[in-house]
This record gives structure tokens, C-alpha cells and sequence, in this order.
């Protein structure tokens, strides 16, 4: 894969990091609102620090995206990203840029939905 392409894929899952991040911010802050003014400095430390705490307090499937984002960028950090987990094979740079933070190729992937059912 080339270094730009790479680039490029990164900067995608570091936005979607972000997003998720504040996706969480905005709706706790919100409820936090609500009923309690003042509040609004412990609703930015809680999430700046991105702790177990945190982790707990967002819900299972964008616990589960964070995840695969950060799985996604610690790949790159050891320069095995674009590899399916399964197999070895290259994921394929079209895919990564539907889904930046894929773990396996497509046949993988659809073996394993079969495999779930
Ligand atoms: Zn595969």
C-alpha cells in the first residue's frame, strides 16, 4: 500500500476516533445538563481521559467501533495494517476505504457472518 494511501486511511480513523468521542460527550454532557448546571468541566475531564471509566459509560456498539478503530491504528503503528487477520491476505485498499477499520477480507468477513449465522 502506498505511504499516501496509507496516510489517508489514518487520518479516517482518527476521525472517526474523534467522532465516536464526542458522539459520547455530546449525549452525556446533554443528560448531565439537564439537571445539574455547573457540571460541565467533570463531563469534559471524563471524556478527554479516555479511561476504563469511560469505556463503560458509552454504549456496546460504539464500544465495540472504538475498538476496532483503535485495533486499526495500532496496525499501522506495526505496519501489518490492509492484512486480513484470517488469512493473511490483503484486505484490499476499496474496502479499507468503505471500512477503514476491517479485520478481515471480504471472504473472511463473509465466512465468518455465515459462521454467526
Ligand atoms: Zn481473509
Amino acid at each position: 500500500m502506498k505511504a499516501a494511501k496509507l496516510e489517508e486511511l489514518k487520518r479516517k480513523l482518527l476521525e472517526k476516533r474523534k467522532e465516536l468521542i464526542s458522539e459520547v460527550r455530546n449525549s452525556s454532557s446533554s443528560s448531565i445538563e439537564a439537571g445539574n448546571e455547573g457540571t460541565q468541566d467533570i463531563a469534559d475531564q471524563a471524556s478527554s481521559a479516555y479511561t476504563k471509566e469511560f469505556l463503560l459509560s458509552i454504549g456496546d456498539n460504539e464500544r465495540r467501533l472504538l475498538k476496532l478503530v483503535d485495533a486499526a491504528l495500532e496496525k499501522i503503528r506495526l505496519k501489518t495494517y490492509g492484512r486480513c487477520e484470517k488469512c493473511g491476505g490483503f484486505i484490499g485498499e476499496k474496502r479499507l476505504e468503505a471500512l477503514p477499520f476491517a479485520r478481515f477480507c471480504l471472504s473472511c468477513q463473509e465466512a465468518e457472518e455465515r459462521r454467526q449465522g
